[in-house]
C-alpha cells in the first residue's frame, strides 16, 4: 500500500480544506512547534480506525473536530480522506474516508460506499499497516515500546508480522 494523498477538513488545526499530495520517495514535514505536524500523523491514524481519544491527545473523540480560535468559530464536523494505491493483489486504488459530526459519532466510506469500522480495520491490517501499526511512529512512542508490558509488545510484533488481520477475523468468527 502506498498513500498518495491526504485530504483534511475541520480536523484539529486543519480547519480549512487541505489537500496534500504525497509524491514518490521520501516526504518530510517541517515547521515550527505547534504548526500541526503531529496532527497530520494523527489524521492518518484516525482514518485508519484509531478509537482511543487519549492516543489522539484528546479527552473525547469529538476533540478531533476544529475547536475554534479567537478569530474563527468551531466547526461541527471533521473529515479526512486517504487515497492509497498498490492495495490488494491487483494493486487497486482505494479511497478511505472517515467523518465525525458533533453529537452524531463517526462513519467510514471506502470508494464512496458506507462501510463498517471493521471493514476499514481489515483493509489496513491486510496491508500490514493501520492505526496501531509500528510503521506509524508518533512522538514519545519509542519510549512507550521500551516500557511496554509483554502482552502489549506481543501485539506490536503481531502487527509487524502482518497477522493482526487474522485476529480480527477469528474474533469475528467466534462471535457468529
Ligand atoms: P511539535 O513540533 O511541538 O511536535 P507539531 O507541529 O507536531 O508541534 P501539533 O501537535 O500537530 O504540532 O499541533 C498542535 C496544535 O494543534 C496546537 O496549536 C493545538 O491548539 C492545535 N489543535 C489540536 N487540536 C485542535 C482542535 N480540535 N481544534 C483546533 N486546534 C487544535
Ligand atoms: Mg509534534
Amino acid at each position: 500500500m502506498r498513500i498518495r494523498r491526504l485530504r483534511l477538513s475541520g480536523f484539529k488545526s486543519f480547519v480549512d480544506a487541505s489537500d496534500l499530495v504525497i509524491e514518490q520517495g521520501l516526504t518530510g514535514v517541517v515547521g515550527p512547534n505547534g504548526c500541526g505536524k503531529s496532527n497530520l500523523l494523527e489524521a492518518l491514524r484516525w482514518t485508519m480506525g484509531e478509537n482511543s481519544a487519549r492516543s489522539m491527545r484528546g479527552a473525547a473523540m469529538e476533540d478531533v473536530i476544529f475547536a475554534g480560535t479567537a478569530t474563527r468559530p468551531p466547526r461541527d464536523f471533521a473529515e479526512v480522506s486517504i487515497l492509497a494505491d498498490e492495495v490488494g493483489p491487483e494493486g487497486e486504488e482505494v479511497e478511505v474516508v472517515r467523518r465525525i459530526e458533533r453529537g452524531a459519532g463517526s462513519a467510514y466510506r471506502i470508494n464512496g460506499r458506507d462501510v463498517r469500522a471493521k471493514d476499514v480495520a481489515l483493509l489496513f491490517a491486510d496491508a500490514a499497516t493501520g492505526a496501531h501499526s509500528p510503521a506509524l511512529v508518533s512522538q514519545n512512542r519509542i519510549s512507550a515500546v521500551i516500557s511496554a508490558k509483554p502482552a502489549e509488545r506481543r501485539a506490536m510484533l503481531e502487527e509487524a508480522a502482518g497477522i493482526a488481520g487474522l485476529h480480527v477475523r477469528r474474533r469475528d468468527a467466534e462471535n457468529r
